[in-house]
């Protein structure tokens, strides 16, 4: 076993401390990573205070991990000592129903093993996160990460990137069309530049007028503020696809009329009853639809990271040491951050 340090927390209240704990060794078919940079999903901030239920502790989170490969075992083909790798938000999966043998380990049928808030398959040992010196995952579930690439602005594809790009490539976005991507987070960022890079007509919409200007430098063509119930109205029935990545509730049938006939719009932020309810009319005029989505598999992972190695495309990044996660979790709930908090890992040393 190998003694690793990080941060976690052990109840839904507490601030996230240091925390020792271990590792496996790495079997045949596992490979050891040394983390350079963790990025700070929404995602850890409703795990860590147990915004979904089920929240288990100690939690160490962290899903979005780079780093540099220090040892593998006897059976890896995919990365040798001394390569980059990435780590998302799974680390296992059963590996025999249809999901996992389409490559769409996301959606096993037996639920895939989480990063971490989850257990070993077979086993009540919990897994932790990224949030800590290094992690040792089996092969399938790590990516090769090209060193041409800014590797702390590569940290938050392993999530936010992926997360927005499997969406978009399922519902096929492409040139000419009109897209919305909703909130400017962490993954609206990244789904502005991938809605962009696949030639789409890109309008960010959101409920922050002063992120106006970021938001066209990030590559968007308009912006559309969606407490302007004036300009809602005059954009509704404009839209071949809709990403909705708000965090929270919320009220989505303003999101709605702004579909096209037949076209979608796409949640992945909430995970808990929409309030207030859909209408249904929202849906049946217009034929409109309404789905959801979770992070990509891992084939279509490695094709994010690549897609984006080719088109230099990376998240913008505010750095922080791990000593002011808390901070940052305060800061992300007042939605004050440009655009993903990644936190240094050699600050733990
Ligand atoms: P984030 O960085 O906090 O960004 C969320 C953005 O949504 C905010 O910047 C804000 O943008 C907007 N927003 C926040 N509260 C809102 C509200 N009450 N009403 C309307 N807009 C609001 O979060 P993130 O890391 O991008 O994550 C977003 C959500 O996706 C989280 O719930 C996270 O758990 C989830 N997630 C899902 C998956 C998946 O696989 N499905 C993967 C990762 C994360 P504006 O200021 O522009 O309005
Ligand atoms: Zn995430
Ligand atoms: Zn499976």
């Amino acid at each position: 076993m190998i003694q690793t340090r990080g941060y976690a927390t052990h109840n839904p209240t507490s601030p996230l401390a240091p925390f020792t704990f271990e590792r496996r060794d790495p079997g045949p078919h596992d490979v050891q990573i040394e983390i350079l940079y963790c990025g700070i999903c929404h995602t850890d901030l409703h795990q860590a205070r147990n915004h979904w239920g089920g929240s288990m502790y100690p939690m160490v989170p962290g899903h979005e991990i780079v780093g540099r490969v220090t040892r593998v075992g006897a059976q890896v083909t995919k990365v040798k000592v001394d390569d980059y790798a990435g780590v998302g938000c799974m680390v296992d999966s059963c590996r025999r129903c249809s999901a996992c043998n389409e490559g769409l380990e996301q959606y096993c049928q037996e639920g895939p093993t989480w990063t971490y808030n989850s257990k070993e398959r077979g086993s009540e040992q919990l897994t932790f996160g990224g949030y800590s010196e290094r992690v040792v995952v089996e092969e399938r579930f790590v990516v090769k990460i090209p060193g041409s690439l800014d590797l702390k602005a590569v940290a938050p594809l392993l999530c936010a990137g992926i997360t927005t790009y499997s969406p978009l490539r399922h519902w096929e976005v492409d040139k000419g069309q009109r897209v919305g991507i909703i909130g400017l987070g962490g993954l609206g960022h990244m789904g502005v530049k991938l809605a962009k890079a696949f030639g789409a007509h890109v309008v960010m919409v959101t409920t922050s007028p002063s992120k106006a200007k970021d938001a066209m430098r990030l590559g968007a063509d308009e912006v559309l503020v969606s407490k302007d119930a004036a300009a809602m109205t005059r954009q509704a029935n404009s839209f071949d696809f809709l990403l909705n990545t708000i965090p929270n509730p919320h009220d989505v049938n303003p999101y709605l009329a702004l579909l096209k006939r037949d076209a979608t719009m796409v949640l992945v932020g909430v995970l808990t009853a929409l309030e207030p309810p859909v209408m249904g009319g929202s849906l049946i005029i217009s034929r409109r639809r309404l789905a959801g989505s979770v992070i990509g598999g891992m084939p279509e992972t490695q094709e994010m990271i690549d897609f984006c190695a080719r088109h230099q495309i990376v998240s913008d990044v505010e750095m922080i040491p791990i000593q002011a996660v808390n901070e940052a979790y305060e800061r992300l709930l007042k939605n004050d951050v440009r655009y993903r908090f990644v936190i240094d890992i050699a600050s733990l040393k």
